[in-house]
Order: C-alpha cells, then structure tokens, then sequence
C-alpha cells in the first residue's frame, strides 16, 4: 500500500504568491492542455536541504537520494493536548522505547486533527520541538527527519517579522550543523498504520538547490 504524505498544492493563505494558469489550452485556441505555475522551494509540501540556512553549506547535489529515502521509523507523539505543546526529551524517549530506530525519522503528532492546516490556527498554536528534542534526534544519527507540524515555535511569527536560521533550532541544530535534512509540511502519517515504513520522497531535479517541493508517500 502505498500513502500519500503530501498536502495539495492549491491557494492557500501561507502562498499567497502561488499561482496557476493555463498557459495553453483548447479554450484559448490552442491544441494542447498546459499549465504554468509558480512555486517557492520551500512552499507546500517539501525538504530543507543544508542550504536553506546559508550559501555556504551543502545543496541538493552533496545528498544521494538514498539520504532520504529508504527505511524510516514513525515516531508516535500524538496526545489530546498538543497546542503549543513543546516536545521534550521524555517524549521522544517514551515514544521510542526499546527500539532501534531506521535513518529516516517520521515525527507523528497528527496535529492536523486538532487543527486545520488551511487555518492560521494550524501555524500560531503549533506544537514544536524543544532543542533538547532535537539534540536527542542529532544522537539517534539519522540521514533526515519528517514532520506533521512546523517544528520550530518561530515558524508561526515569520509573517510577523524577519526571522533567521538562529531563530528556528530545527534548522539550526539538524540541518545546519549536522546535516540532517528536514521534510517538512507533510501529513497522512496516522494512515500509515505500522511501526515502520519505507519512505519515498523525490524532489524536483533543480541542480544546486536549496530545497524542493516533494511528492513523498510511504510504502507499508
Ligand atoms: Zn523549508
């Protein structure tokens, strides 16, 4: 079985940049059907590479795609109260205990059940992870790591203010530092149903990018 992990990509308030047309159609005169659209590389559904954070670290191309794709361990955080919820070291420990974890870590919250991903509500209230989490994650030594939630508390004030990689621990004490790269904006993880997974996730083939939309889907 295979699950989809990805959000639709359509107006939203976050993008409000996004933008889809017909570039060519029949209704327009032409012969063929195609569509134009403008995409950031990190709007909807997609993964951080090192360089997110900075010209100087690693792009797409210091990353073989077997870093994020392959075997993956689902991380079940999922509790009544998970607004503004910080995860902490025990909650990682008591959501992996006696384990052996895969490289690629799938962090389930299923946040979207207490909150709208369409609403402001989704991003303002967001649980998040503590940098005790994180430094947990760093030792587990995994090649990327994916999330049903923002991640990081800053995420919900980037429309507010100009916010830096130093504000924002994910991307900082993963991604930057260690190289861990990060999936982020994906849900579906409750419908995988299992411990484990094999997880697929191909970005667009933009050379030396810093991130990029995905289509990500775990096969159970
Ligand atoms: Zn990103």
């Amino acid at each position: 079985m295979l699950v989809d992990l990805c959000f639709p990509i359509q107006e939203h308030w976050r993008y409000s940049k996004f933008h889809r047309e017909m570039l060519s159609s029949k209704e327009k005169g032409d012969f063929w059907e195609i569509t134009g659209f403008t995409m950031g590389s990190h709007w909807f559904s997609h993964m951080d590479f090192p360089r997110h954070t900075g010209p100087e670290y690693p792009d797409s191309e210091a990353f073989p795609l077997e870093a994020y794709n392959g075997k993956a361990s689902v991380i079940d955080l999922t509790r009544p109260d998970l607004k503004n919820h910080g995860f902490t070291v025990e909650d990682m420990e008591k959501a992996t205990a006696g384990r052996k974890l895969q490289k690629i870590l799938l962090l389930r919250s299923d946040w979207e059940k207490q909150s709208d991903w369409n609403t402001t509500d989704f991003w303002d209230n967001a649980p998040f992870m503590t940098p005790e989490a994180l430094e947990w994650i760093v030792a587990k030594k995994p090649t990327c790591v994916a999330f049903d939630f923002p991640q990081d508390y800053t995420i919900r004030e980037g429309r507010f203010r100009k916010v830096t990689p130093d504000d924002q621990p994910s991307h900082t004490i993963l991604l930057r530092n260690n190289n861990i790269l990060l999936v982020e904006y994906v849900h579906n993880f409750d419908k995988i149903g299992a411990d484990e997974c094999e997880f697929i996730c191909l970005p667009l083939k933009l050379p030396h990018i810093d991130g990029g939309p995905v289509r990500a889907v775990a096969k159970v």
